[in-house]
């Protein structure tokens, strides 16, 4: 018989992928894949920002060793800047595993470059001091059904606005009473491009150039300028600026002696359900203490996620399965979760753990005698090894795993039932004991020797349920956190009466504290180790709060076949 190989089908190329792939092909970026992942320091980053960090840097590497990407700060704005900020952004890149190498930039450094080439364009009479308000300027920009009404400052002189511009430098202005724009057409469809303005005077000190400037760029003017000095090829950014493209393009077009002609391409946002994804507003849940800070687990920020437990190999996985489109869409939160608990069913460690107790005690097993249990650390992967549980004659199981009066088709412990405790024996519940309100308070059960190792017991019913248990001498209380997802709206912006108030999707159970019993292996935990509590979910031991030998959990993800926990009130 022969064998016939077929050639392997091509990869399929995302749409930025294949121009780039036509753009190497063609000559047109010299060989050379230059990308730049370009954040505003006001904020810490966010799952969207992944999205973009794996393209700009995932390009780079895909196409090493003739491909860079750069991190630069767009540091135009500094009433809103911050040092915190700028650090949380290179250690969040990091963590997610891309490395800008010796391209580290800040927009800030081009400052003397980009005034100059604003002087340029004033000479060339195509840029223009105005002294009209805010107010003026808004209302003469015209809409998008009228065109745009010339500014009475429009055609001054070139040495005219030359002088004016250094006086705007020299700090002569108070804020607000002059800018400079350029003089592209009040005419256009589109509005971008009625002479949009270029700089505005600001008094404040900035996190790296202090005060020697009084008047800075705006975004859309330092954003192109910037890509075309670094020798940028590709500047990929979201949609929204699809409309400032023809701006993009103007400012290359007309500033000589740029090194570079870096072309811009836009691709739609990640927007997820449940989760808030802009960092202003990310910034009002910090400031209004709806949350403890930027590294809130249930945050969607990256350092949030980090400290829920989210692996950054996950995070990975997932920006590479949404890929990317041109059309604004909306992502399910679940999916992200998948990819999580796939990284995480390979990586974590399994451990007993109880979250909701309530005590068994084996009236046949010896009182004082302790065996040790050889259960393997993780079942899908063998050379974590394994490690030995103590079991003894009192327990604690599920509070949930048991029902007084069960429903149809609950198969764990009922009174009369049988159930198997994982990795041990089957046992029989004979009595159950109530406090005076009725509650639960100890179950007293039998135990069948000769039932370990999986061996069915003989004569009775087969055992339908297998629960996870834990030994009530030996278990360690420790501090569990139950994170659920923040909002309980699926598009948590247009949750409240008025368009973006999301603080009234605020879920009120998105966070449970629980004290749980676990096995004593825990008591090595590592901060910042994955674990998967058997049964119950993926929990993480918190990198802030965990002290050795006192470690202290948060719930990253629930396992899919969701078992829930519904811890009655302390
Ligand atoms: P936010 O609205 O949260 O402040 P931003 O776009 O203003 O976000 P920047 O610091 O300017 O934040 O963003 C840096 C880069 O990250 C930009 O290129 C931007 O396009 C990209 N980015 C921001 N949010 C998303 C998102 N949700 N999906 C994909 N890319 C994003
Ligand atoms: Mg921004």
């Amino acid at each position: 018989m022969s064998v016939e190989s077929t050639p392997p089908a091509a990869p399929s190329l995302d749409f930025i992928r294949e121009i780039i792939a036509e753009d190497l092909a063609s000559g047109a970026c010299g060989g050379q894949v230059v990308t730049r992942f370009p954040p505003e320091p006001n904020g810490y980053l966010h799952l969207g920002h992944a999205k973009s960090i794996c393209l700009n840097f995932g390009l780079a590497q895909e196409h090493a060793p003739h491909a860079r990407c750069h991190l630069r700060f767009d540091d135009t704005n500094p009433t809103k800047e911050e040092v915190e900020y700028v650090e949380s952004i290179q250690e969040d890149v990091r963590w997610l595993g891309f490395d800008w190498g010796t391209h580290l930039y800040y927009a800030s450094d081009y400052f003397e470059k980009l005034y100059s080439f604003a002087l340029q364009l004033i000479d060339k009479g195509l840029a223009y001091v105005d002294d009209q308000s805010a107010e003026e300027i808004r209302q003469g920009r015209g809409t998008l059904t009228s065109p745009g009404v010339a500014s009475p400052y429009r055609d001054r002189s070139p040495s005219e606005n030359r002088a004016l511009f250094e006086r705007m430098r020299a700090g002569e202005f108070k804020e607000g009473e002059r800018v400079l724009r350029a003089r592209i057409d009040m005419g256009s469809p589109n509005m971008n491009l009625r002479d949009p303005v270029l700089y505005r005077v600001l008094h404040a000190h900035h996190h790296r150039t202090g005060d020697a400037w009084c008047l800075y760029p705006m975004y859309d003017y330092a954003h192109p300028l910037s890509d075309a000095l670094e020798g940028i090829t590709h500047s990929l950014c979201t949609l929204e600026f699809e409309h400032h493209r023809p701006l993009y393009d103007w400012l290359i077009e007309h500033v000589d002696g740029l090194p570079s002609r870096p072309k811009q391409r836009e691709f739609a946002r990640l927007n997820l359900t449940y989760t808030l994804m802009s960092k202003r507003k990310l910034l009002r849940l910090v400031r209004e203490g709806l949350v403890s800070g930027w590294n809130d687990p249930r945050m969607p920020t990256l350092s949030g996620i980090r400290r829920r437990g989210y692996p950054a190999a996950a995070v990975r996985q997932f920006c590479k399965a949404i890929g990317l489109t041109k059309y604004p869409s909306l992502t399910e939160l679940n999916l992200l979760e998948h990819h999580v608990r796939e990284e995480l069913n390979r990586i974590s460690r399994r451990v007993y753990a109880v979250l909701n107790p309530v005590r068994v005690v084996l009236t046949n097993y010896p009182e004082g005698q302790v065996e040790f249990l050889e259960i393997p650390n993780n079942p899908e992967d063998e050379g974590a090894g394994s490690r030995q549980v103590p079991l003894s004659r009192e327990l604690f199981i599920e509070a949930e795993d048991f029902m007084q009066h069960p429903v149809p088709g609950f198969h764990r412990l009922v009174p009369g039932g049988e159930v198997r405790l994982k990795y041990a024996f089957c046992i029989i519940c004979q009595e159950v004991i109530t406090d005076a309100n009725g509650a639960v308070v100890e179950l007293r059960c039998t135990y069948d020797d000769a039932t370990r190792r999986g061996a069915k017991p003989v004569g009775r019913p087969k055992v339908k349920g297998t629960i996870h248990w834990v030994s009530a001498a030996h278990a360690l209380e420790v501090p569990v956190r139950l994170y659920d997802r923040l909002f309980t709206a699926e598009e948590p912006e247009s949750a409240g009466e008025q368009e973006g108030d999301f603080t009234a999707a605020l879920n009120p159970a998105s966070l449970l504290e629980v004290s749980a019993r676990i096995e004593p292996s825990i008591a090595e935990a590592a901060p910042a180790a994955h674990y998967q509590f058997e049964r119950v979910g993926y929990f993480f031991t918190d990198p802030q709060d965990s002290r050795p030998g006192a470690p202290v959990f948060n719930r990253t993800v629930t396992l899919k076949e969701g078992f829930t926990i519904k811890p009655t009130a302390a």
